[in-house]
């Protein structure tokens, strides 16, 4: 059904199947060190690949693993959903070491993984670079190392890491994102500095993935007031898994009291509403939206090219092959499906696709 329209889908999530799985990539020492930890099977993952919600029930083998290799993607994904072209976002969980050095070593060897055994068997397939931000010359330097591979089209980070995103310590990882026509992405999850909502820890995954909502808040709120948007105007930032019903309210309220103290902010010289209709962009998995308000919701974000399309496979976010939300108004599905993917993410229009 979508196939006709060359659909991108802009969130796929390959896993890596612990920490073993990156023993060709690591140099002696890090290989070394995996084995004198003893982290071979480590899944430092955000939720167990047993979890329900990481990989759908239908998507599972008899172990309950799946989402390892290019061969499940396609039967699962690509074939099935007739995608022209797919981004892998790995949530390898780099994010979550405290080791400077090891968290550039893994990140580095994740790269070369997704490379090695996912962009190199299929044509279909691009992919984002995984930061170390722990180490922001480390970061900058991994961007530096993989942009000449036209298969790299984004630079990928979770929403909830060690500072606030828009703080200008992370100012150079954008810099370089823009020299190289690079988006940066934001998916739902945590490095677990801190706890995943503003009064605290939580108790159940319920809570926790609500959660995620509040801090892309925050990290919206983080970029624009800091002024990353307006010192890097051809920034574009993806915020992926995040869901899109909380953006029209925030927004609102964000914009309504800049308003009213943006003598605080001098640097922020357009509405809220202005930088995030020029410069942000949300994937539509999970789309938490009743059918009947998805027309409100359009008018209110002013923002017919804002919506991408994404499977989030194999996260279980549908049944079947009902991978577009319900709703979403036939005369925008070009746009959503492909076109304004195109316009988001330059690069794919470089390289091997046509
Ligand atoms: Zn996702």
């Amino acid at each position: 059904m979508l196939a006709a329209a060359r659909p991108i889908d802009c969130d796929v999530h390959p896993w890596l199947p612990g920490t073993a799985a990156l023993h060709p990539y690591l140099d002696p020492f890090w290989r070394d060190q995996v084995v004198e930890r003893g982290i071979g099977s480590l899944d430092t993952q955000s939720w167990p690949v047993l979890s329900p919600k990481s990989i759908r029930a239908d998507w599972r083998d008899a172990k309950g693993r799946g989402a390892d290799r290019v061969e499940l993607l396609r039967a699962q994904s690509l074939d099935r959903l007739g995608t022209d072209t797919a981004i892998l976002n790995c949530l390898a969980g780099v994010q979550i070491q405290l080791n400077q050095d090891m968290a550039v070593a893994f990140a580095r060897a994740v790269n070369d993984w997704i490379r090695a055994e996912w962009l190199d068997r299929d044509p279909r397939l691009r992919a984002s670079i995984i930061l170390p931000t722990q180490n922001i010359e480390a970061a900058v330097a991994e961007i530096e190392r993989l942009a000449p591979d036209p298969r790299f089209v984004q630079v990928l980070v979770l929403v909830m890491g060690e500072n606030p995103l828009g703080k200008r310590t992370h100012w150079p990882i954008f810099e370089a994102c823009v020299r190289h026509r690079l988006p940066l992405g934001v998916h739902a999850g945590s490095a677990y500095r801190h706890p995943q909502t503003s009064v605290g820890w939580t108790s159940w995954y319920l809570e926790e993935y609500a959660a995620n909502q509040q801090a892309f808040q925050s990290t919206l709120a983080s970029l624009i007031t800091e002024g990353a948007f307006t010192k890097f105007p051809e920034l574009r930032v993806v915020f992926l898994e995040s869901g899109v019903s909380w953006l029209p309210s925030f927004l609102w309220r964000l914009s309504k009291t800049w308003k009213g103290v943006r003598f605080e902010v001098p640097w922020v010289d357009r509405s809220p509403f202005e930088i995030v209709r020029d410069q942000l962009r949300l994937t539509v998995q999970p789309f938490d939206v009743p059918t009947e308000m998805v027309p409100r919701l359009l008018d209110q974000l002013r923002g017919e090219r804002m919506l991408l399309w994404a499977s989030d496979w194999p996260h279980w976010q549908y049944e079947g092959d009902a991978a577009l939300p319900p709703g979403l108004p036939e005369a925008l599905l070009p746009r959503i499906l492909r076109e304004n993917a195109l316009e988001t993410y330059p690069r794919l229009l470089q390289g091997a696709m046509a």
